[in-house]
């Protein structure tokens, strides 16, 4: 009766759901047209305006709004200084661009594991990981789990190295009371359109460090020291480039989306930690699926809700429940494959098997649907599929 939808069976929804998707209301396509209508469509007010209010939002002094997340942690990589000869440290288990932005600047990538629990970088690991040669250390929030620590803080500080936290899946994420965005020496985050808020493509830093923000904003702009609204102004054409920048600007136009979609971020925060108690609960009863972990003092922004399955009580891996929800009309996803085993960085010579808990995890997480606009109706949907795909897979003799 409850056959499969991969064995011809009748799929639990007609249509896909997806795992990630951006809600766009008729507010923010009238503050696009707004924007649109201005005298400057790039490098005008609307820029400065989002900048500030996203400072507010995460508690920091300066913020700078870049092209993208992966332009945004290439900056860090440049304000960090960066170069051939030095060491980041980096968690295996995030998206390439974690680690892509050291290799822009010529550095090493030093991979490390995570931790098996919220599968956020191990921090004795990263520890021991410092040589005289590192530089930074990049902490991601994976899932929109805080990774940065009061042990890695005070680490970091004591030894002269910048912390950098890869917020991308953690904007409105708190730990210990407080925001991500004010805790580590720079902060980045993404508004690709799967993230908490978008502008199509684009990209934020935030610090509070006067030095590093200056820097910042010269690298994304050619690495020249005033903008032509300054320049209109002063009544001047003088301009000195100083550093090798890049144009990783966002426009007026995006920024406009960006402010009016952070005005709703709390509401769909809320909506995402409804969705995540809603699967937490639902799925307590099915043993082969292990829902996700929150430390102590953590408020996670529930950018994804990671499962993890005992393949012990399965008699198929996680390559075929993957294939059985999607015939069943569940976008699951994986989040991630070990960084250091793409291709790219096995030609560098990173051999696979030094990052165990990692490259153990990724054989079992599946990434549920988890967007705001999903209903509890959708919630359940999945958790049906996943019910009836692990019964008809379970190991039971
Ligand atoms: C999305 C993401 C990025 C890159 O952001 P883009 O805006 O797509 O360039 C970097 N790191 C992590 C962990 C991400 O999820």
């Amino acid at each position: 009766m409850n056959r499969l939808a991969i064995s011809g069976g009748q799929p639990t929804r007609n249509s896909l759901l997806p795992y990630g998707h951006q809600s766009i209301d008729a507010d923010d396509e009238q503050a696009v047209i707004s924007a649109l209508r201005a005298d400057l469509i790039t490098t005008g007010p609307t820029v400065d305006r989002f900048e500030r209010a996203f400072a507010e939002r995460v508690g920091a002094r300066f913020a700078i709004a870049v092209s993208n997340g992966t332009a945004a942690l290439h900056a860090t990589m440049f304000a960090a200084d960066v170069g051939a000869g030095n060491e980041v440290v980096v968690p295996t288990m995030t998206f390439a661009a974690s680690a892509n932005c050291v290799r822009y600047q010529q550095g090493t990538v030093a991979f490390v594991d995570v931790r098996d629990d919220t599968l956020n970088i191990d921090v004795e690991t990263a520890i021991r990981a410092v040589n005289a040669k590192t530089r930074a250390i990049v902490a991601v929030d994976f899932a929109g789990h805080p990774a940065v620590t009061e042990d890695l803080r005070s680490f970091a500080k004591s030894r002269g190295i910048c912390l950098i936290e890869d917020a991308s899946h953690a904007l409105g994420a708190t730990m210990g009371g407080r925001a991500v965005g004010s805790m580590a020496d720079m902060t980045t985050f993404s508004f690709h359109p799967v993230k908490h808020i978008t502008t199509g493509e684009g990209g934020m830093i935030t610090t509070n460090d006067p030095d590093l923000a200056t820097k910042l904003r010269r690298f994304r702009t050619h690495g020249i020291t005033t903008n032509h609204v300054d320049r209109e102004k002063a009544g001047s054409w003088y301009y000195e480039m100083i550093d090798l920048g890049y144009n990783y600007r966002l426009t007026d136009i995006q920024c406009a989306l960006g402010l009016s979609q952070l005005g709703k971020l709390d509401r769909w925060l809320a909506r995402r930690r409804a969705i995540a108690a809603r699967y937490t609960e639902r799925l307590r009863s099915i043993t082969a699926v292990r829902t996700p972990v929150v430390l102590p003092g953590a408020d996670s922004s529930w950018h994804l809700y990671v499962i993890r399955l005992r393949l012990d009580q399965l008699s198929v891996d996680r390559g075929a429940i993957f294939s059985a929800l999607r015939a069943e009309n569940i976008g699951v996803n994986v989040h991630y494959i070990p960084v250091p085993w793409h291709p790219y960085y096995q030609n560098l010579g990173y051999a696979k098997g030094r990052w165990p808990v990692s490259e153990h995890a990724y054989d079992e997480v599946i990434s549920l649907p988890m967007f705001p606009a999903m209903t509890d109706g959708d919630v359940d949907d999945v958790t049906t599929a996943l019910e009836k795909v692990v019964n008809a897979y379970s190991r039971s003799c």
